[in-house]
């Protein structure tokens, strides 16, 4: 197995990665807040997870992996109310609209995709263990979590708390506190027709940085191999995800590697729903382009990076993507009916070495640009053997199957053969049919007869010679 190396925000380091079981690597990542479309920016937060899980698997990992869907929270609550909708039947048409887009993007479907509301009761259980262990203070009947209790607070943000000055607001939760650094674990409701849950806790709703800790707790009994997030994640919430989780298990790791994926820009200006700089999946479609460029596009730069975007780089996407599948086209033309074999093992050196340096990139902290690199460069070497003519077959088997393991990361390309061939076409594939038999060359004779019959075309002998005719 390849050796993977991440880089970890919690150390500011580049770690080999080595999880406990690597045929079982659990992985959590934070999710969408279903009150309302989510915007491409979001979708890359969505989709770096998608190149997460693809690599892994690619580079013979197994996975188990989370991500939240966050259906209650004080946007919820507002809008639910003044929509006269209870939460669930608010929420419940948003988070279809996000599996939508995830599906229209060609995100695989990960193994578990909890809802807050489901997970209550580990909620509870976290806060009683805090009480017990002192973390806890009430005030207003909702509680709170006081960092200055827990000792390594700041270790992954780097922030120093201690210069944090009162009065700043540093959490969006909108309640008040004993120290403006606290948070609130517990909610007691404020408003009017609120939705809220009797507990052991009392009456109220989680606060958002508590949701994530239970979540992981309740689908992995325990902590995760890796958890991710965007960059904008990693302080306060995730900082306070590891003050509640470590808090209240501190026998336990909670977390081996953070990896924070960075913003999508427009202008130079991070997109977001209250800058209104935003476009949505369905802006975009609605606009004629392809989901499959937007896809391309949001995957292709390191996921560290600031990536800005405009449509004339999805136009870019999209010439990128149909440079990759004319020349698959071109290769599948002469093996129409080849389905490509996951399991295939290649022989030709030069694939073995672009397979292998487009593992190394991933294996490199998901290094996306250079993997493409080599994607390109393959493909010019594919566009070279295709105008030399493109008659070792074998070699022909090894580009498509080259395509195919790019693909298994990117999902962009169609390897069903659908090019209708025009009479003059389909006389000249006959021609050269004749030619193969006489040379004894039945391979090529065979390929040739199955893509004509891919094509729905009959050919007959007669006296007079081949006839061929359209079923
Ligand atoms: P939300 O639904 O607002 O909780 O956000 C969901 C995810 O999208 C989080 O991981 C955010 O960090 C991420 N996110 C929000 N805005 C952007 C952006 N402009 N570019 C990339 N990711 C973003
Ligand atoms: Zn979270």
């Amino acid at each position: 197995m390849i050796e993977v190396h991440f880089h970890n925000s919690l150390t500011g380091k580049k770690e080999k990665f080595s999880p406990a079981d690597p045929k079982h690597v659990t992985v959590y990542s934070c999710g969408p807040t279903v009150y309302n479309y989510a915007h491409i920016g979001n979708l890359r937060a969505f989709l770096f997870v998608d190149l997460l899980r693809r690599s892994l698997k690619l580079l013979g990992y197994g996975v188990d992996m989370t991500m939240n869907i966050t259906d209650i929270d004080d946007k919820i609550i507002r809008d639910s109310i003044a929509s006269k909708k209870s939460v669930q039947e608010f929420t419940s048409p948003w988070t279809a609209a996000f599996f939508e887009d995830l599906k229209t993007l060609s995100a695989e479907t990960l193994e578990h995709y909890p809802r807050a509301t489901d997970s209550i009761e580990e909620m509870v259980d976290i806060v009683h263990k805090l009480k017990e262990k002192g973390f806890v203070y009430e005030k207003d009947d909702s509680l709170y979590f006081s960092i200055q209790k827990f000792r390594d607070y700041g270790k992954l943000s780097k922030i120093d708390v201690s210069g944090m000055q009162t009065g700043t607001r540093y959490d969006t939760d909108e309640y008040e506190k004993e120290d403006v650094r606290d948070f609130v674990l517990w909610k007691a409701p404020k408003l009017e027709g609120e939705t809220s849950w009797e507990t052991s806790l009392g009456t109220g709703r989680p606060g958002w940085h508590l949701e994530c800790s239970a979540m992981i707790r309740k689908v992995y009994k325990a902590g995760v191999d890796i958890h991710t997030g965007g960059v904008d994640l990693l302080f306060p919430h995730h900082e306070n995800e590891i003050a509640q989780s470590e808090g209240a298990f501190p026998e336990e790791t909670f977390v081996g590697i953070w990896l924070h994926s960075e913003h999508l820009l427009v202008d130079g200006q991070k997109m977001s729903k209250s800058k209104g700089n935003f476009y949505t999946l369905r802006d975009l479609i609605g606009q004629g382009l392809d989901p499959k460029a937007v896809r391309f596009l949001l995957l292709s730069s390191h996921y560290r990076t600031k990536l800005n975007f405009s449509t004339d780089r999805i136009g870019e996407a999209s010439s990128n993507i149909r440079k990759l599948q004319n020349c698959l086209d071109r290769l599948l033309e002469a093996s129409p009916t080849l389905k490509p074999d996951p399991e295939f093992l290649f022989q030709d050196a030069s694939v073995l070495t672009w397979k292998k340096e487009f593992e190394e990139a991933l294996a490199d902290d998901l290094n996306v640009a250079k993997a493409l690199a080599t994607v390109f460069e393959s493909v010019k070497a594919a566009n070279s053997f295709l105008e030399a003519g493109a008659s070792d077959s074998s070699q022909r088997t090894e580009f498509i199957h080259l395509f195919s393991f790019y693909d298994r990361i990117f999902g962009i390309l169609n390897f069903e053969y659908s090019k209708n061939l025009i009479d003059s076409e389909i006389e000249s594939l006959i021609a050269e049919r004749q030619d193969a038999r006489k040379n004894r060359n039945f391979a090529r004779s065979d390929e040739i007869r199955d893509l004509l019959s891919a094509q729905g075309i009959l050919i007959e002998d007669t006296k007079d010679g081949i006839r061929w005719r359209r079923k």
